[in-house]
């Protein structure tokens, strides 16, 4: 937390923070950076409406106190303090409950948006090295089941007493997406950068394409690999993103919904790219969990474009990606 409170200050000085609008209504260049869904996030508007990021930031704000586990009063909070009872949320909520359980058909669970009650045992970012004992675990384990989460007509939501649930892979994508879709015809082109989720909206000034890096698993401030894309998102999951080592073991902060501990995995980072930042954050996070194999299978049969990083450090993409993007690997 610590890191990423400090790098967001540096951030804002490079940046010499936002909303510096000209007087005339668009501006060339216009970059905002704020704390938001435990991330630093970065948008970059070019020639965009004056105020554009200003309203942005305040859209990330709404959705933090709609979907955040942790904030008193979001529909998160509310669906996890409902005892069974059934609840109203909005409809934005709803949708995304909608698709995550899709999702997590489509992925065997291997995304589960019910993994909370195992989520809040493991500590990976207070900095106490928690993890569940056995018996905690295996209790937990029995809460995770996305068929028990029913979503009823008119945004309702029920889920049985004792289950809880965690937008954590799923939410920045949403946002990401709903924010590209206001940028659109208020702004030339900007990028939008939520952590591991990156929108690209339209393309650079000069016409070219954006180039995103996707981080080296086994040195985070260097890429492996850089994709070319117009109007389009590029999210990874890795597994380096957020991890203690406790007793020689590395543990993760992606788990496998089957055993309720860090998703024991080939696969060092998973980056998918397409024009639903949702499904990407979703099926990126699935991948993680299911390996290489799996994710290649699983991305291949719902026709996503991924690159997928091994614990070799080996770049695989699946089959179309070169044709559809420009992917230069970093040797
Ligand atoms: P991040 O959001 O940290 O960039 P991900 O998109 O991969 O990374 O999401 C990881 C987050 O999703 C975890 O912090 C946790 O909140 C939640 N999560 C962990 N494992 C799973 C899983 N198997 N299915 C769904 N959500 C998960
Ligand atoms: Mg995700």
């Amino acid at each position: 937390m610590k890191r990423i409170l400090c790098a967001l200050m540096v951030l804002m000085m490079l940046l010499g923070l936002s909303g510096c609008a000209a007087a005339n209504t668009t501006v060339e260049k216009t970059t905002a950076t704020g704390f938001y869904f435990d991330t630093v996030v970065t948008l970059t508007i070019y020639g965009g409406e004056e105020g554009l990021t200003d309203t942005l930031l305040a859209e990330c704000d709404r959705y933090e106190k709609l979907l955040s586990k942790t904030i008193e009063g979001s529909d998160v909070s509310r669906i996890n303090n409902a005892h069974g009872e059934t609840v109203t949320v909005d409809a934005e909520t709803w949708q995304i409950l909608k698709r995550a359980k899709e999702i997590s058909d489509l992925t065997g669970h291997a995304f589960s948006v019910t993994i909370a009650p195992l989520t809040a045992m493991w500590d990976f970012t207070g900095g106490t090295m928690r993890m569940p004992t056995d018996e905690e675990r295996i209790a937990a384990l029995s809460l995770v089941d996305d068929d028990k989460l029913v979503l009823g007509e008119n945004n309702t939501v029920t889920l049985p007493e004792g289950m809880e649930i965690d937008l954590g892979g799923i939410a920045k994508g949403y946002i990401a997406d709903q924010l590209a879709a206001m940028v659109r015809g208020k702004a030339k082109s900007a990028l939008l950068n939520f952590g591991g989720n990156v929108y690209a909206v339209g393309e650079k000034t000069d016409g070219s394409a954006f180039r995103v890096g996707i981080c080296d698993p086994t040195n985070t401030s260097t890429q492996r690999a850089v994709v070319q894309v117009k109007d389009r998102t590029v999210v990874t999951s890795g597994t380096y993103e957020r991890f203690f080592v406790k007793n020689g073991v590395t543990y993760h902060h992606i788990l496998d919904p089957k055993t309720g501990s860090s998703a024991v995995t080939d696969l060092t980072s998973a980056t998918i790219v397409g024009t639903s930042s949702m499904d990407a954050d979703a099926f990126a996070t699935a991948c993680i969990v299911l390996g290489k194999e799996g994710a290649l299978k699983l991305l291949e049969d719902n026709g996503l474009d991924g690159v997928l990083i091994d614990t070799d450090n080996q770049v695989t993409a699946t089959s179309g990606f070169a044709d559809h993007y420009p992917l230069s690997v970093v040797e």
